[in-house]
């Protein structure tokens, strides 16, 4: 593919970010390598939604501008870490979509097993530490995940996306807004079904099938490694959907033994005194 026409693509990409509300004002950054030591990439304070193709920058693999009137994004550093660590990464996606955001804020990561279509491509979506943005902090708050992941959210700022090309980078993004829109929709419901740890096993064997490519596998039991994705998938029993944890505090399922369960102040007060009268 031409430089010129991945210049066009960066454009593109630009606007229906901007359109989709991802990003406001001058937020947001993409890149794209061009060769084995170039990237293409935009440049800094600049809305993504109204770029020319004459405005990116061309930089090295150490972020030195090669070619380009304007300096390249505030966030090359992330971009650069990326390329570096996954050879097989050819573009870049970062933006701000605001419900994946908002997880981002709560400190709440996408790695419950709920949808099955995600499970089969992005897997987990986990959480990078927050870190100050612009600054070598953020390249690396997100190496702890960026071998294993396609897509994690950034805490308290944002989400970052890659991919083989720069249009399967920009998907990844609508795809973690989608999974936020609807996580968001099941919790406020007060109920989400998990699929199953066995299901979860079975749907990432179909990833063979479809030819898609994750870049590392789901885990069958969760643990700390940076070579294996990590979700949250109940074991099934022969059951393929669990229901999670908050149906049970919210009273839809018989609590066990060690459930939480939730009082206002009002309550507890009355049970105190309850308890005080009866030991009188
Ligand atoms: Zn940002």
């Amino acid at each position: 593919m031409s430089v010129e026409s991945l210049r066009a693509d960066i454009v593109e990409v630009g606007r229906r970010l901007y359109a989709r509300a991802y990003t406001a004002s001058n937020d947001g950054n993409i890149s794209v390598r061009i060769a084995a030591d170039r990237l293409l990439m935009t440049p800094k304070s600049v809305c993504k939604g109204f770029m020319t193709p004459d405005m990116m920058c061309v930089t090295d693999l150490n972020g030195k501008k090669i070619a380009g009137d304007r300096d390249p994004s505030s966030e090359a550093l992330m971009h650069l870490e990326v390329y570096r660590q996954r050879p097989d990464v050819n573009a870049v996606v970062h933006a701000h979509p605001p419900i994946a955001t908002g997880f981002a804020v709560a400190g709440i990561p996408l790695d419950r097993a709920v949808l099955a279509e995600v499970l089969t491509t992005l897997g987990s979506i986990p959480l990078a530490e927050y870190a100050t943005p612009s600054t070598s902090e953020l390249p690396e708050a997100i190496r702890k995940y960026i071998k294993a992941h396609d897509g994690m959210l950034l805490a308290n700022h944002g989400a970052l996306t890659v991919g083989t090309d720069l249009f399967s980078a920009y998907y990844k993004m609508e795809t973690i807004e989608h999974f936020a829109h609807i996580s968001l929709v099941a919790r406020m419901l007060g109920r989400e079904n998990l699929i199953s740890r066995e299901e979860v096993m079975r749907l990432q064997e179909l990833r063979g099938t479809y030819g898609i490519k994750a870049p590392a596998p789901i885990c069958a039991d969760p643990v700390d490694d940076p070579t294996c994705q990590t979700v949250q998938a109940p074991q099934g029993d022969g059951q393929r959907l669990i229901p999670d944890v908050i149906a049970r505090s919210a009273g839809r399922v018989p609590p066990s033994d060690d459930a939480e369960i939730r009082l206002t102040y009002r309550e507890l007060s009355a049970l105190i005194e309850d308890a005080i009268r009866s030991l009188k």
